[in-house]
C-alpha cells in the first residue's frame, strides 16, 4: 500500500519568489527594461547599457514608471507614434527572490538564463537613479 505524499514549498518561500524580465527595447535609443515583479506590478528601470552578467560591472539603472504584471510576457511591435515605439523582445526572465528590501537598496538573487546569482539595485543621491551590479558571491 503506497502512500501519497503532499510536497509543498513553505507558503513564504512561495512568496518570497518572484518573476522578473529583462525586455531589449529597440526605441529610439536602444536600451534593456528590467523589471521585478513587486507589490503587484513590475517595477522597472530602463538600463542604457547591456544588464551586467559578470561582478565588477556597474550600470546606471533610471526608474520608469510601474507595468502591469501582463507585460511580463510582452514580446512585438509599439507602433510608431506610441509611447516607446519600436520593437521589444525578451533578454532574459526567471525567478528571483528579495533578499533585502530598503528605499535606497536592493539586495536579491536573480535566477534567469543569463543574469544569475546575487545583484543589488543601490540608489544614488538624485531621484530615480539606480546602479545595478551583480555580487561578487
Ligand atoms: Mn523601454
Amino acid at each position: 500500500m503506497s502512500t501519497l505524499v503532499l510536497e509543498r514549498k513553505p507558503q513564504r518561500e512561495e512568496e518570497a519568489r518572484r518573476r522578473f524580465v529583462v525586455q531589449e527595447h529597440h526605441a529610439r535609443q536602444l536600451h534593456w527594461d528590467f523589471r521585478l515583479e513587486l507589490d503587484g506590478v513590475l517595477k522597472s528601470w530602463a538600463v542604457p547599457k547591456e544588464p551586467p552578467l559578470r561582478p565588477n560591472v556597474r550600470r546606471l539603472a533610471v526608474e520608469v514608471e510601474d507595468h502591469p504584471l501582463s507585460y511580463i510576457d510582452f514580446e512585438g511591435i509599439i507602433a510608431e507614434g506610441q509611447y516607446g515605439a519600436g520593437t521589444v523582445k525578451i533578454w532574459d526572465r526567471g525567478t528571483y527572490v528579495m533578499e533585502d528590501r530598503k528605499p535606497e537598496k536592493m539586495v536579491f538573487f536573480l535566477n534567469g538564463e543569463k543574469m544569475r546569482g546575487g545583484y543589488v539595485l543601490l540608489r544614488f543621491k538624485e531621484e530615480g537613479q539606480w546602479l545595478l551590479f551583480k555580487r561578487k558571491d
